[in-house]
């Protein structure tokens, strides 16, 4: 089984059996799982490991990208988990919190008890309100996958203030302000698991866990090509060399950005567009009050990080305030800033604080026009064989982080089982060995796959 410490010193330009591009959530998780099966990992990366999870320090106050919460029931949680790792922090103080509805701060109607004492709605609405979210579990997913989160709601015919409740939360939880782009059942799927962890340290926790001692290299990949001996990423880096690999998988973070390094068109079609938020983090000087605000006439939301989660100095908080559907900067900075005033932060409390505008919270969201998730790129859409798919867009499972996770896991595992085959291999077959064995895990995918399968490994051994 090679180490992390193998994995850090894997010199540029020899072979690895597997290479990496990107070191986000995906990246990083496609690695740790390729490490774990005992295949040499190389992981490239322009950006600073953790992609969009990375947590920055400023003034001791620790800052994730904008608001970031692990959904505690969801696919990354489990894969998590399997990769031995328990992230440890909080859940928000939802029950505290306020809904910015008609310019009033109302009680947020949350959870079932919440919403039973959220008395600024009718009885009819609370009810209308508890038939949903107690029918969560009941509808089909798959069939919602071709329909519009708008169209669900509407369909729903709720009243006018239990429904502007159910948008809010939709938005929250799906992190999507354009409720007509995104599929239903990434809505009803996320609605589903409203709990959520604050992370102690930020999301750096899991890169952190997920890195081990790697060091991904700085280097941005420029593109790949192969040969009889396997695949060659090549980078654009001064003193980082072209790395060889068995298998590859790109997590190079949105589609455009894997098809630009793919040889040839891999056909994906028309995706769904990204999601994208304004933010403003906020270290301050003491916690606010109330903790959580979230916008109903507008799609804003704040919510205090910290406390619960560990990640500002003794006495102060972390909060964060967010716009779902970044505009320019003119217009979403004033609006963050007020949304904070609500909450009674005054420029006093302020220790530090950073404004992050145009961030892609989900880069290719599932959309009712591909069936919603099960329409998104499978791992294995690349048109190369030996190249694999990570990222928010990619795969059957899960939305944002979750889908990096679940995506990233199970691209790592099918590169590392094609290089530990090519690695078995390698010592009998000469070198034309490599494209009889992606020959052979692509047919894994088709029917009669097992009799195909075995054809390759016996002309294989015809080569011997
Ligand atoms: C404001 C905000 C809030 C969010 N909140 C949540 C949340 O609460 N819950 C949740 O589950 N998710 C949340 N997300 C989403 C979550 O952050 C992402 O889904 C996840 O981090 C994406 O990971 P990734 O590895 O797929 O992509 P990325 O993190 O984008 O990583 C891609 C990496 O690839 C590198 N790269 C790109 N091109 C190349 C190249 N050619 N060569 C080498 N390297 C390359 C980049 O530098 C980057 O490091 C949020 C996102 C944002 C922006």
């Amino acid at each position: 089984m090679a180490t992390n410490h193998d994995l850090a010193t894997s010199p540029a330009d020899e072979h690895v059996d597997v290479a990496v591009v990107g070191a986000g959530l995906a990246g990083l998780t496609a690695a740790a799982t390729a490490a774990r099966q005992g295949d040499r990992v190389a992981v490239l990366s322009h950006g600073p490991p953790g992609g969009r999870a990375h947590t920055t320090e400023r003034d001791g106050y620790r800052f994730n990208q904008g608001p970031h919460a692990l959904y505690t029931g969801g696919a990354g949680m489990a894969v998590l988990r399997e990769l031995g790792i328990e992230p440890t922090g909080g859940p928000p103080s939802t029950g505290e919190g306020r809904l910015l509805v008609d310019g009033e701060l109302r009680q947020l109607p949350a959870s079932a008890a919440s919403l039973a004492s959220s008395r600024w709605l009718s009885l009819r609405s609370r009810g209308q309100l508890a038939t949903v979210l107690g029918r969560l579990g009941k509808w089909d997913l798959e069939e919602l996958g071709h329909r519009s989160g708008a169209d669900w709601l509407d369909d729903l015919g709720l009243r006018p203030d239990a429904d502007a409740v159910l948008r809010t939360l939709a938005r929250v939880t799906t992190y999507a302000d354009d409720m007509a782009s995104i599929s239903a059942d990434v809505v009803v799927g996320q609605l589903r698991q409203p709990n959520v962890r604050y992370l102690d340290g930020g999301w750096q926790q899991l890169v952190d866990a997920l890195s081990g001692g790697l060091q991904p290299r700085t280097a941005r990949a420029t593109g790949l090509s192969r040969d009889g001996q396997g695949w060659l990423v090549t980078t654009d880096a001064g003193g980082v060399g072209a790395v060889r690999a068995s298998a590859v998988v790109l997590a190079a973070g949105s589609p455009a950005a894997c098809r630009a390094l793919l040889p040839t068109d891999p056909g994906w079609g028309e995706l769904g567009p990204a999601s994208t938020a304004a933010c403003l983090d906020l270290g301050l000087r003491r916690a606010p009050e109330p903790p959580i605000i979230f916008g109903a006439d507008e799609p804003l939301y704040l919510s205090t990080h910290c406390p619960p989660a560990d990640l500002a100095p003794a006495g102060g908080a972390v909060v964060q305030v967010m716009r779902y559907g970044a505009r320019s900067a003119e217009l979403d900075r004033p609006a963050l800033h007020e949304l904070a005033r609500r909450a009674g932060i005054t420029d006093d409390d302020v220790a530090t604080q950073r404004f992050l505008a145009g961030m892609v919270t989900c880069s290719a969201v599932a959309t009712p026009a591909r069936g919603g998730l099960a329409g998104r790129p499978g791992m294995a859409a690349t048109g190369a064989e030996g190249v694999y798919l990570a990222g928010d867009w990619v795969g059957p499972v899960g939305h944002l982080a979750d889908a990096s996770l679940a995506s990233g896991r199970a691209a790592g595992a099918a590169a590392a089982d094609l290089a530990s085959r090519a690695q078995a291999l390698a010592p009998i077959l000469h070198s034309s060995s490599f494209e009889l064995l992606s020959q052979s895990a692509a047919s894994l995918n088709r029917p009669g796959a097992v009799q195909a399968s075995g054809m390759a490994t016996s002309l294989m051994k015809d080569q011997a």
